[in-house]
């Protein structure tokens, strides 16, 4: 197997992965989707909410706020932890939100008691307060993964496709192909077709349709994807895909290490 980075940001990735099935390269998609964990606000208590959504809504609204952890593995899962699911410092984070308007209600308002918690971003809205109005909420956040729920989702975009190979034959340089390719992956060059970046080219085969002369060939390459992931803004994109593998590796060498007990 083989990885090929092919962007790098922040907060997304884009790499090419080789001689590996589908399942593998969905397996680790759906781990960056589904099992790797981060905090997210659990549980509210809403004191005063003068604004004009419900209770419901706001809690809806803070419940989906990314957070930012310094050590996310300083904390536990509550039914992991050593309170038994409690409450306790070790898989709880507290925070309160204090605000009276008029004005904007954004995510940097929420204060949490760990200096080590925050928002992934700071001016994510949440309620715009008119004069005097009032909104107090005590909550906490705990640590789960989004096969939980989609708020503790650390990976949001995640997606793949085979890497396609296009092939150009017999070319009269008509240009409708060029026309009807809505990645831009084709141009005309010295009157024929030529694909430039291939690894833009979303399979759609409208190229091949729209060719008269039958001279475009799209096939994906079977065991090669071109993987796409985009974090919440809870981690870096890098630490992402790394715990994702790692748990993927993890559980691969508990299933060997039953099945050696089986056998
Ligand atoms: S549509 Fe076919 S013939 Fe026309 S430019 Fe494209 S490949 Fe060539
Ligand atoms: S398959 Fe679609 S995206 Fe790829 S080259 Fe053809 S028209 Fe463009
Ligand atoms: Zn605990």
């Amino acid at each position: 197997m083989k990885v090929e980075l092919i962007q790098l940001e922040e907060d997304r990735i884009r790499f090419l992965l080789s001689g590996a099935t589908a399942a593998f390269a969905n397996g680790l998609r759906r781990a960056c989707m589904s099992e790797v964990p981060t905090l997210a606000i659990d549980e509210i208590s809403l004191y005063d909410n003068t604004s004009v959504l419900f209770d419901e809504q706001i809690g809806l609204r803070i419940g989906m706020i990314p957070l930012q952890v310094e050590d996310l593995d300083l904390f536990s899962e509550p039914e992991e932890c050593q309170c038994g699911g409690e409450g306790c410092p070790g898989c709880r984070v507290d925070f309160m939100l204090s605000v009276e308007g008029p004005g904007m209600v954004y995510s940097r308002d929420l204060q949490f008691t760990d200096p080590g918690v925050k928002p992934a971003f700071d001016k994510i809205p949440i309620v715009i307060l008119g004069e005097g109005e009032k909104l107090v909420i005590e909550g906490y956040a705990t640590k789960h993964a989004g096969r939980e729920h989609s708020k503790w989702q650390s990976g949001t975009l995640c997606g793949y496709k085979n890497l396609p190979t296009i092939e150009i034959g017999d070319c009269s340089g008509c240009g409708k192909c060029v026309e009807v390719c809505p990645r831009k992956v084709l141009v005309l060059e010295d009157g024929r077709a030529k694909a430039t970046n291939i690894l833009e080219c979303s399979l759609c085969k409208l190229c091949i349709e729209e060719c008269d002369a039958g001279a475009i060939k799209v096939v994906p390459v079977l065991d090669s994807f071109v993987l796409s992931i985009e974090t919440s803004g809870c981690m870096p994109v890098k630490e992402l895909v790394a715990r994702a593998s790692d748990g993927i590796r993890k559980r691969a060498e508990t299933l060997d290490r039953k099945l050696a007990e089986l056998s």
